[in-house]
């Protein structure tokens, strides 16, 4: 995908990017390429590539929760790594305000840099790992919405995010082809949790690669003892 067929895609679902907005992806773009020569945040560095299957495919989550688009609400990426899906949702969306975590130092540094560099407000990067982070009163059930993108199966991501999530809001899960299995296999987490799946959205990216978005809505507190230690939801999912 192009530049301008990013562009272009992006209109044609609503999405008019400003200059300013063009620019920071373009900034994003070079920071991601040239740190990537140093530290490892990706492997997909060919243009093209970047601008779909990082910034384009970040995206298509606000077009199933279209809440995000002019919300001034809470958003926490869990793993973020360089930065996806939040930072072109923030991009896009100048509104939002988005917590990044991730449990790697050197990513969060380039996170830092990227946010500095675009000059961007409204946003908190946290080094560490989700489940600390999820016990912590300052980020626990604060958020109105949780998502994370390739970081963990459906029912280990549940606890992952949703300790994060207030009740009224959504955890949103971003998924290929195994989405459905993921959730099946994931239904006594989310149950065990506090999330309900609301709404499910299969689509296709412009190369046609298959995209799931889950909306799964906190509807209860989640359990204390939730997330567990750090390696035990991974280890040991619930269900
Ligand atoms: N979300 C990004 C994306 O879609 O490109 C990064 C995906 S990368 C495959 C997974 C990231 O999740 C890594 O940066 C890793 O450090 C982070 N991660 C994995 N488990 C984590 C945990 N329990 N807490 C915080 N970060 C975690």
């Amino acid at each position: 995908m192009t530049v301008d067929e990013f562009i272009s895609a992006l209109k044609n679902a609503g999405m008019t990017l400003t200059e300013k907005q063009i620019q920071q992806f373009e900034q994003y773009y070079a920071l991601l390429v040239a740190t990537n020569e140093h530290v490892n945040l990706t492997a997909i560095t060919e243009k093209n590539d970047v601008y779909l299957k990082h910034f384009y495919d970040s995206l298509t989550v606000a077009q199933y929760e279209t809440a995000l688009q002019d919300s001034h609400g809470t958003l926490i990426d869990v793993g973020t790594g360089a930065g996806f899906p939040s930072l072109p949702l923030k991009i896009a969306y100048p509104n939002l305000n988005i917590t990044m975590v991730d449990a790697l130092k050197k990513r969060v540094n380039f996170l830092q840099e990227v946010v500095t560099t675009l000059g961007l407000s409204g946003v908190t990067i946290v080094h560490g790992r989700a489940e600390d982070i999820g016990q912590d009163p300052k980020y626990r059930e604060q958020f109105d919405f949780a998502t994370a993108r390739a970081v963990a199966r459906t029912s280990v991501l549940a606890e992952y995010t949703l300790p994060f999530v207030k009740i009224g809001g959504e955890f949103l899960v971003m998924k290929g082809a195994a989405a459905e299995q993921e959730l099946a296999d994931g239904r006594q987490a989310l149950a065990t949790l506090g999330g309900q799946l609301r709404d499910a959205y299969e689509f296709t990216l412009p190369n046609g690669d298959t995209r799931f978005v889950q909306i799964v809505a906190k509807t209860k507190k989640t359990p204390k003892k939730y997330p567990r230690q750090a390696g035990t939801p991974s280890k040991k999912p619930i269900g």
